[in-house]
């Protein structure tokens, strides 16, 4: 009986914490901004760089490097989502397919709310796992994805693009993401030629981006110990466990509050404040001799 009694007592104060920091969540996020955000808020408007962060679905962005930019560096971000998620599961309701879509573009509109990035989409449909790059570029209609890509840079103007994906995964992986990365780096090279989609040039004028990088982890080298011995000399890196004094987070607690979002997919509603490893993999055919920019270690 007294086991059973100190059970109960367990779950109701799990229950309760579990309670309190969901709320506190909803409060970060939802709150309307106080005077230290809108202090903040008006010194990004002297900052002038601008990143574009690339991949295919929700919930694919690293929270922490969009966070890290928005609003420790004050750079204007974007985190342009080729698709918004029509294809995945939903763990929290019934809605699937366009209805997830729906659903999942709210998630990543509410995620940006917190990290302080902007959310961008193209026309690509998320129809469902896919083998390999060649085939979801067939899917797609690659022709007018890449088009929105390309327009997309025009639009937004960013001075770096920094890919989630490998461009030389196809059938390694999703063929989603290995597509992200490979119409990334095509529409890096076309977006500053004004012979490429010449009919945007009504709306937008030709930009071109300086850098593009690979956001690498120790994913993409099979485990952790493998990518400890990784050759890091053309990598760069950045800490972004930092403290953000004015809000009383620190950028890792940021990032996961933006990740947990992603609430159809219900693992991420955790607010991990782990070690964190992050690459940014310069594209040797694009800049040769110039490689990477970062890796990042979070403690
Ligand atoms: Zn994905």
């Amino acid at each position: 009986m007294k086991v059973q009694r100190s059970v109960f007592v367990s779950l109701c104060f799990i229950g309760t914490a579990l309670l309190l920091y969901g709320q506190d969540a909803d409060l970060y996020y939802q709150r309307p901004p106080d005077a230290a955000t809108i202090y903040q808020q008006m010194e990004k408007l002297q900052t002038l760089g601008t990143v574009m962060y690339m991949a295919a679905h929700p919930d694919d962005e690293n929270t922490r490097l969009i966070s890290w930019f928005s609003r420790q560096r004050k750079v204007h971000t974007v985190y342009l989502s080729l698709t918004r998620g029509d294809g995945g599961q939903n763990l929290i309701g019934t809605e699937i397919s366009e209805l997830l879509g729906v659903l999942r573009t709210q998630e990543l509109l509410a995620a940006r709310r917190t990290d302080g990035g902007e959310q961008w989409f193209t026309r690509a449909n998320d129809f469902g796992y896919s083998k390999n790059a060649e085939e979801t570029l067939a899917i797609w209609n690659k022709e007018k994805v890449l088009a929105d890509v390309v327009y997309a840079i025009r639009k937004f103007r960013p001075e770096i693009i920094i890919n989630r994906f490998d461009a030389n995964s196809s059938g390694e992986t999703h063929g989603h993401h290995t597509a992200s990365a490979m119409l990334s780096l095509e529409a890096y090279r076309l977006a500053g030629d004004p012979r490429a989609f010449p009919e945007q040039l009504t709306e937008v004028a030709p930009w071109q981006p300086k850098r593009v990088f690979f956001n690498t982890s120790w994913w993409f080298y099979g485990s952790k110990e493998a990518f400890d011995q990784a050759d890091k000399s053309r990598m760069v890196h950045v800490d972004i466990g930092v403290y953000e004094p004015w809000s009383g987070y620190s950028n890792s607690e940021i990032a996961s509050i933006s990740r947990s979002q992603h609430r159809c997919r219900v693992s991420d509603l955790n607010w991990p404040v782990a070690t964190v490893w992050n690459i940014w993999i310069c594209w040797k055919e694009i800049c040769p001799g110039m490689i990477m920019i970062r890796w990042m270690v979070l403690t």
